[in-house]
């Protein structure tokens, strides 16, 4: 069946290099099996180096040192109310296992080398319960593949897995292509785990199992294309809350260069000594430091729109109701963006608190003159609006005119914009964050049919494995990434039969 292939062996394959394929491949690992994983982007990381970092956890060192007293209980319990409407469809089960695991994955992230502050408070949350990664969220990927290194994991990039392979109706191995097309088989002893992130840039899935509003819709991991979830598939697996995407939602295009806190070694010693300065330094000392993140990675508030600020694409053109669902609309827009345009009125609120243009919860707040001392890409004011037109690139005729409608009636009860000097902030584009819809599980994480019955020999984690589980709210799907991947790399590793545990070895 492999043909010529080249075939590798070992008892445990990991496809994903991201947050849950590491933890299971280290898990899989420390229990004493050979692992190798495979990753289809040039480093290890996924999605979880592209998060802000927090993890939502309970009864970990920092509650503790904040005196406050938690339970898992709680934390299931406002997981409910954190779901809101969508509460009937979670998957029980799995929240279980998820608020039951948070301390021991936290203090685990931290023994390797991981370093978090807070808790910070996240309503309906009853307690601070949001840890966020210093100094950003690839310090994660950095500590969880130096640990898997150390624990002989064979780490393979550049190597993309294109199907599943069973034999006798269970799952043995996986094609893999690299990044010169060659192919190879890469044969587990045990099992496979699955941990190859969401389809939040997969338009045939999305297509399949999401609205059409987000089939095109781009996703800010691009390389989350739902490879795992398309070769489960093709096994009789199925898609739980395919529907449930974060998205589209605007942001501003990314900067040319990495902001500061990403430049950061996610070095223990770096991080350390930034936590104690989130303790021990006045906020004015922090504020340039946090703004450099807050002002690339997040979008705008919708405060912006709701106190008279208009959506305008790349041709001046006014294109949708701010206050309905622009998000959608801006990614109907040539080039997928638009800019958000004010007058000095909202501007000068939009100064200081109460209206800030973006906010990381419970981080800080940013306004609109730390967009203009920090991202001057997309900063755009002038006196005039051919002046701003000139600014943004876009037709100053078509902007004059379409301000002068507006201003003249077409606004109906919203403010006029008639107040000089002028301002764009843009451009915004809308993105899918991620997708909610992962493969149907079992508790052990082994891979479902439809009707229940286990895919011997398959596994899956992270996103791949949320199994219709709700991870709303901030800093839980961190924390299922970690925790389902380790759950999942100890039973492979409890697949592989006694006999046949051995090193990896190539044919
Ligand atoms: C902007 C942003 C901010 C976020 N912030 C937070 C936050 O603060 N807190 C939080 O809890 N969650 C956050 N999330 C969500 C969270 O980051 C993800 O849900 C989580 O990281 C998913 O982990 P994972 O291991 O399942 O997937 P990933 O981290 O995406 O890992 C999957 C890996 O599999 C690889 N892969 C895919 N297909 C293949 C293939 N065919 N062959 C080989 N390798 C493959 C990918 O390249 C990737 O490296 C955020 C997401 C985004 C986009």
């Amino acid at each position: 069946m492999s043909g010529q292939l080249q075939i590798t062996e070992a008892d445990v394959v990991v496809v994903g290099g991201g947050g849950s394929g590491l933890a299971a491949a280290s898990e899989a690992a420390r229990l004493g099996r050979s692992v190798i994983l495979l990753e289809k982007n040039p480093r290890t990381g996924g999605t979880t180096s592209w998060s802000v970092g927090s993890v939502t956890a309970t009864n970990t060192p920092h509650q503790k040192r904040a005196g406050i007293q938690d339970s898992p209980q709680a934390h299931f319990e406002d997981l409910a109310a954190h779901a809101g409407a969508l509460a009937p469809r979670d998957n029980l089960a799995l929240r279980r296992i998820l608020v039951d695991n948070t301390t021991d994955m936290l203090e685990w992230l931290m023994r390797l080398g991981v370093v978090f502050v807070g808790p910070m408070p996240e309503p309906p949350h009853r307690y601070p319960r949001m840890h966020n990664v210093v100094p950003n969220s690839k310090s994660f990927a950095y500590h969880l593949t130096r640990h898997c290194r150390d624990l002989g994991v064979d780490i393979r990039v550049d190597t993309s897995i294109e199907r599943l392979i069973e034999e006798n109706g269970r799952v043995t191995s996986v094609e893999a292509k690299d990044a010169h097309g060659a192919r190879e088989i890469f044969r587990a002893r045990g099992a496979v785990v699955l941990a190859a992130g969401d389809y939040s840039g997969g338009s045939d899935i999305k297509a399949q199992v999401a609205s059409p509003d987000v089939v095109d819709v781009e996703a800010v991991n691009a390389t989350s294309t739902g490879d795992g979830h398309r070769m489960a598939q093709a096994l009789g697996a199925t898609i739980v809350n395919g529907d449930i995407v974060r998205g589209p939602i605007m942001r501003f295009i990314p900067p040319a260069q990495s902001n500061l806190i990403q430049k950061l070694p996610p070095l223990k010693t770096v991080a350390r000594l930034i936590a104690w300065a989130m303790n021990a330094m006045p906020q004015w000392l922090l504020r340039p430091f946090l703004m450099s993140f807050l002002t690339t990675a997040l979008g705008p508030s919708a405060d912006l729109f709701r106190e008279g600020a208009i959506l305008v694409n790349d041709r001046g053109e006014r294109f949708t109701d701010e206050l309905g669902k622009p998000a959608y609309d801006v990614a109907k827009q040539p080039d997928r963006l638009a800019y958000i345009v004010f007058d000095d009125a909202i501007a000068e609120k939009f100064e200081a608190w109460p209206y800030f243009v973006s906010t990381a919860p419970g981080v800080a707040y940013a306004y609109l003159k730390d967009y203009r001392r920090n991202r001057r890409d997309i900063y755009h004011q002038a006196d005039t609006i051919p002046g701003l037109a000139a600014s943004m690139r876009v037709p100053a005729d078509r902007l004059v005119t379409m301000l002068n409608r507006y201003n003249g009636g077409e606004r109906f009860d919203r403010p006029a914009l008639s107040r000089k000097p002028y301002y764009a902030l843009g451009p915004v584009k809308s993105y899918v964050v991620f997708t909610d819809g992962g493969l149907k599980v079992s508790e052990r994480l082994e891979v479902l049919r439809a009707d229940g019955s286990v895919i011997p020999g398959l596994y899956a984690a992270g996103s791949t494995g949320q199994g219709g589980l709700l991870l709303e709210g901030h800093g839980h799907h961190l924390g299922w990434a970690f925790i389902s991947g380790r759950i999942a790399g100890r039973h492979a590793a409890f697949e592989v039969p006694l006999k046949k545990r051995s090193d990896a070895a190539t044919h």
